[in-house]
């Protein structure tokens, strides 16, 4: 069986956590830290908070920056839907814009449009590992006088110039879910360099403490585990070979997929990390049939995601009516194959004959 994802573990994930076990500290503490400052020089920003999820990296940078109730906070549907959570935990409403066809990201352009009043932050997404149009969104943030959170769950080490992502904004979110380019198995981390924005999230992560047991603010318990720190600074060191052999995949996926006439392929952009290889199906294809397909012949897929975040139970009532076509038509027809690190050219092979086979060519 080839699945979409498989994490990868070896001796020295399995060395670090028996350190760690025996070390006899295992909560928070020296391996967050030391996982905090290795994550910064990695992504070159100043600070930077480990957390328990990428889910509440982006709730704490929403709420640090001073999101909260009667905010609007522009951002993109097509996405996971914490990145929309995240301002709705703080009181404030996610005011959706479409995304471009080309990169499955928010359309920039349409950004202007919705700028109320009430408008506090865009929230943007680097979609599948690629790079969100960074520099657009900045210029319109700074005449708008509008905060930045970058959602970088998909896009460990994914850059734009040279400069990597999740350092662009006031404020960038990761997640080191299982699933992810790197992973503490559940872990999440939120950069920025802004001192104070950084050490407001330590307070709440923490029950709003800084000093024992005196409490500042209402806080959470949103602390990462030296545990899972263990695991991530493992992580951390192959992440760069893990996104190398990532891009090779899919390179070698777009040369065997070539050509065919009922899907398009995605485009490898200069700075993506391919968290997702997506190929969009046309019209006359039904992908829960390609993907019964391919499950039978042992090709596990993925759907990126099936239901746009404005069409979600909780958000239909705030946006009644709304309609954003790409984004309702694209998470239609996005499949996603397997390209993680695993996959061996004999199992890329078998992706690619596999699906041209479900596809009838
Ligand atoms: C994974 C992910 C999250 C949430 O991260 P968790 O660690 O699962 O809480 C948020 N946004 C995007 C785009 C993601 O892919």
């Amino acid at each position: 069986m080839i699945n979409i994802s498989e994490p990868c573990f070896d001796e020295l994930e399995e060395k670090a956590i028996l350190e760690v076990l025996r070390s006899g500290h295992v909560a928070s503490g020296p391996k967050v830290k030391e996982f905090e400052e290795e994550f910064v020089l990695y992504l070159g920003v100043k600070f930077s908070s480990a957390l328990s999820s990428g889910t509440a990296a982006l709730h704490l940078a929403c709420l640090a920056l001073g999101v909260g109730e009667g905010d609007e906070v522009i951002t993109t549907p097509f996405s996971f839907i914490a990145s929309s959570n995240a301002a709705v935990y703080c009181g404030a409403k996610p005011v959706f814009v479409d995304i471009e066809e080309k990169s499955f990201n928010l359309d920039p352009d349409l950004i202007e449009g919705v700028i109320t009043p009430r408008t506090k932050a865009i929230l943007v997404v680097h979609l599948y590992g690629r790079p969100a149009d960074m520099k657009k969104i900045l210029g319109i943030a700074k005449k708008h006088d509008l905060k930045v959170i970058e959602d970088a769950c998909q896009a460990h080490g994914a850059s734009i110039d040279g400069k990597k992502v999740g350092g662009w904004g006031d404020v960038g979110s990761f997640s080191f879910y299982a699933t992810k380019n790197m992973t503490t198995v559940e872990g999440g981390m939120v950069v920025s360099d802004d001192k104070e924005l950084i050490e407001k999230i330590n307070s709440l992560r923490n029950h709003g403490s800084r000093v024992r047991y005196v409490h500042e603010d209402l806080g959470f318990n949103f602390r990462l585990a030296d545990l899972n720190a263990a695991i991530g600074l493992v992580q951390l060191k192959k992440l760069d070979d893990f996104n190398k052999k990532r891009r090779q995949n899919a390179t070698y996926l777009n040369k065997q997929l070539r050509g065919l006439e009922n899907i398009f392929l995605p485009t490898l952009s200069e700075g993506m990390v391919v968290h997702q290889y997506s190929v969009i199906l046309d019209e006359t294809l039904d992908r829960e049939k390609v993907r019964e397909s391919m499950l039978e012949a042992g090709v596990g897929t993925g759907v990126f995601y099936p239901i746009p975040i404005h069409k979600q139970k909780r958000y239909l009532e705030s946006n009644p009516g709304l309609s954003l076509k790409v984004s309702e038509r694209m998470s239609k027809k996005v499949l996603s194959l397997p390209i993680h690190p695993k996959l061996s050219t004999k199992d890329l092979d078998q992706v690619a004959s596999v699906l041209k086979r479900s596809l009838g060519s």
